[in-house]
């Protein structure tokens, strides 16, 4: 017998989110069944209910920053107990057979199952996110949310945490480096946070003036202003690692002369051709790069929620009830959020 489930769906990319009652699976044998306690509101979520990537698949439940209570355990689960505070970030299974499975980068894995908009090759059904009550899960992909971290500001490690931490691991050399992180949103205020706590120098890019408190209480130690030539001309190759969260189609240009000789900057947010061809010049000239990240797999992710554990980072969040998503999604919209939506799950009535 399946378990049947309140959620918040889009019907299509017009429609509001409303409620949608639907099914989880009777948990397998290595399955762990949670119940959702919050779940962030990752600007990943509107894009998909909004189909601005294309591909939706209706209805969409979205919600990848799940934290809850283990409820049950299929008979082969050894990992966890009843009662464990856990998490699922947006993966719920991969081939778990590649190469990159075998090294724990799930998220580059081809036959990922993202926790919503999927297709789950193991029984046809369509995965089902965050914005509901509770959820099914395999043990590979539930994370273990460290003793003591509120859970609340604990919910968007799973999401804009990762994509943020994995890049500074990958590109970081060393505390020495100098980072900057642009667009100051929820993945941005994660981005200084982590950075800050790695050790390196850190630099907000904003378009919007009048962060400058906020982000050097996050963690920069330099803000600057994206529309300003002159702030732009006097960070001239200063940077080892830019990370750019932008979720739109913007100019890379006007930040490739920010990047050091051998700097990287590291698309995480928009997806797409750029719509300002990138000039090359400066890239050959001087060693640079653009390259681009996807969440983070499994074993880093775990070792990312023990980091913020150990350096007490959480998300900085404005809790909502579920039925004012639609009204959050208009604030995302507008970057008026300081720095992530949190949904209580209590506030949804099964
Ligand atoms: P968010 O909270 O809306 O923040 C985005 C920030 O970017 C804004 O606060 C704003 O900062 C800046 N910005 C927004 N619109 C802009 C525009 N048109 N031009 C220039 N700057 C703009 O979004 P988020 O949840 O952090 O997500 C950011 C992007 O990352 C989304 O596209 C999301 O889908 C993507 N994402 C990717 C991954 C991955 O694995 N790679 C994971 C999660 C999310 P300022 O006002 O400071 O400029
Ligand atoms: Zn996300």
């Amino acid at each position: 017998m399946a378990i049947s489930v309140i959620g918040y769906a889009a019907a299509s990319a017009t429609s509001e989110l409303a409620p949608y009652r639907f099914e989880r699976r009777d948990p397998r044998g290595d399955d762990v069944v949670i119940e959702i306690l919050y779940c962030g509101v990752c600007h990943s979520d509107l894009h998909i209910a909004r189909n601005d990537w294309g591909g939706a698949l209706y209805p969409v439940v979205p919600g990848h920053e799940i934290v809850g209570r283990v409820t049950a355990l299929g008979k082969d689960v050894t990992r966890f107990k009843i009662g464990d505070a856990v998490g699922v970030g947006c993966l719920v299974d991969s081939c778990r057979d590649c190469e990159d499975c075998e090294h724990g980068q799930e998220q580059y894995c081809e036959n990922k199952v993202f926790t919503y908009n999927s297709i789950d090759p193991k029984d046809g059904s369509l995965t089902q996110g965050g914005y509901s009550k509770t959820i099914v899960v395999s043990d590979r992909f539930v994370l273990k949310v460290p003793k003591g971290i509120d859970l609340k500001g604990a919910a968007p490690l799973l999401c804009a945490g990762i994509t943020t931490y994995s890049p500074l691991r990958h590109w970081l050399a060393d505390e020495n480096d100098k980072v900057a992180i642009i667009g100051l949103g929820g993945l941005g205020h994660m981005g200084l946070k982590l950075a800050k706590a790695f050790g390196a120098e850190v630099t907000l890019f904003t378009r919007s003036p009048g962060k400058e408190e906020d982000a050097k209480r996050l963690g920069a130690d330099h803000v600057v202003l994206s529309t300003d030539e002159k702030q732009m001309a006097a960070v001239k190759g200063k940077f080892d690692l830019i990370i750019d969260t932008v979720p739109y189609d913007h100019d890379l240009n006007p930040y490739i002369p920010a990047l050091s000789v051998n700097g990287t900057l590291v698309l995480v947010g928009y997806l797409g051709p750029l719509g300002t061809p990138l000039n090359t010049a400066p890239l050959v000239l001087q060693r640079k790069a653009v390259g681009g990240s996807l969440i983070g797999g499994l074993p880093e992710t775990q070792e990312m929620l023990d980091f913020c554990a150990e350096h007490g980072i959480t998300a900085d969040v404005e809790v909502i009830a579920m039925a004012d998503i639609n009204k959050a999604y208009e604030r995302l919209l507008k970057s008026d959020v300081k720095y992530r939506f949190v949904i209580d799950m209590a506030t949804l009535k099964a």
